[in-house]
């Protein structure tokens, strides 16, 4: 967004509040400065020279879990996400962003993963006898979290597609960071130069179709990468496989599940349908919904965990609470970020519900394909 659509924007403003209703920000802490509304009210002031751009400012603007909940209540169209992502570039550039983002821009330019992890161990999960560099039309990009911290996932995603005996490559050491935390710090050089080197791989390998199991991942493909691919997030491929035939599952699973539309696959995504589908294709499951669910849905508060991680889990800990007070008995979401923040957030206030990611619930339920 240039500055002269952020000025239009901020002026575009009608001060009606609307906003205010789904931001997990300001819900939880209660500052009118936090909202959209009073954000373009210091912008405003800000452009007029009648107020400076101080540190509390600044650090305000990583306050956001960027969950784009206020641009779907906002009649005027303001697009918040936008103007932050155009504001955080501008703050990074010029070297004002807080000193955690500019660790965090550079540590992403050396290693290509938010964690500091090898660039070289990238695929050090993957079964010693897997064969690297195999070509497929279609390529399972596993992202930082799958390869570095909850390897658990990508397993289960092999897990299934092959027991159904779907053809796939993974790049391993040759994957990079998808591009969305880089992005999210406003450093899009670096995003770009990594998006390309990614894209260079993806050819290399022949791919056409682009398959992840990270929400981040998926939601930066569809907006940041060439329409070259065709970019889905598993849920849209095993919804489609259920559809077919291919996938079935056999085993019941007798719980109450609710399922939680986080933000990267739901509002900037568009995915809400497949992963209940999946939900509703394993026998013994009674899907219930929160009150605020699919382009409603209200976030885990996972990407504010940076910027203030006691913020992160008390918005955790109070969708945990909703979950339970709904009657579930199971939480289920498809990202990792959602996961492992709603998990701290009920360890850290004492609520216990059962939880897990869509991708780690399935393989025990898949009846396999009997071998020709
Ligand atoms: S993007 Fe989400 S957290 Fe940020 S201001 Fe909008 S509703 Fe609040
Ligand atoms: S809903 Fe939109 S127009 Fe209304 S106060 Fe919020 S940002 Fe302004």
């Amino acid at each position: 967004m240039t500055e002269q659509e952020i000025i239009e924007q901020v002026y575009t403003c009608a001060s009606c509040g609307y906003c205010r209703f789904g931001c997990v920000v300001y819900n939880e802490i209660g500052f009118e400065s936090l909202t959209v509304r009073g954000r373009m009210q210091i912008l405003k002031k800000i452009i007029e020279g009648k107020m400076k751009l101080t540190k509390p400012i600044i650090e305000s603007m990583y306050m956001c879990a960027q969950c784009q909940n206020c641009n779907v209540r906002c009649p005027t169209g303001i697009d918040f996400v936008k103007i932050s992502e155009a504001i955080r570039e501008t703050l990074l550039k010029e070297k004002i962003a807080p000193e955690s983002q500019i660790t965090l821009s550079e540590n992403l330019a050396k290693d290509s993963n938010p964690f500091r992890e090898p660039l070289e161990e990238r695929g050090s999960w993957l079964p010693s006898n897997y064969p690297l560099g195999k070509k497929s039309e279609n390529l399972y990009f596993v992202g930082c979290t799958g390869s570095y911290s909850l390897n658990r996932i990508p397993k289960s995603i092999m897990r299934v597609l092959d027991s159904i005996g779907f053809d796939y490559t993974i790049l391993g050491p040759d994957e990079r960071c998808c591009g969305s935390p880089i992005l999210r710090a406003g450093d899009r050089e670096t995003a770009t130069k990594t998006i390309e080197k990614n894209i260079g791989q993806f050819r290399k390998l022949g791919a056409k179709t682009i398959i992840t199991a990270c929400a981040g991942c998926h939601t930066t493909f569809i907006h940041h990468y060439p329409p070259d691919f065709n970019y889905i997030h598993f849920t849209q491929l095993f919804a489609k496989l259920i559809k077919e035939g291919t996938l079935v599952f056999e085993k019941e699973l007798n719980e109450k599940v609710i399922y939680f539309d986080g933000c990267d696959l739901g509002r900037h995504s568009g995915i809400y349908e497949e992963p209940r589908e999946i939900l509703m294709a394993i026998p013994g499951i009674e899907l219930i919904e929160f009150q605020y669910n699919r382009e409603e849905a209200e976030c885990c508060g996972g990407p504010v965990l940076g910027a203030n991680a006691d913020l992160a889990r008390k918005i955790a800990a109070t969708r945990v609470q909703e979950a339970i007070d709904r009657g579930a008995t199971l939480l289920v979401t498809a990202c990792p970020t959602c996961l492992l923040n709603f998990k701290e957030g009920a360890r850290t206030t004492g609520l216990q519900l059962q939880m897990q990611d869509l991708s780690l619930l399935l393989p025990k339920y898949v009846k396999a394909k009997k071998k020709d």
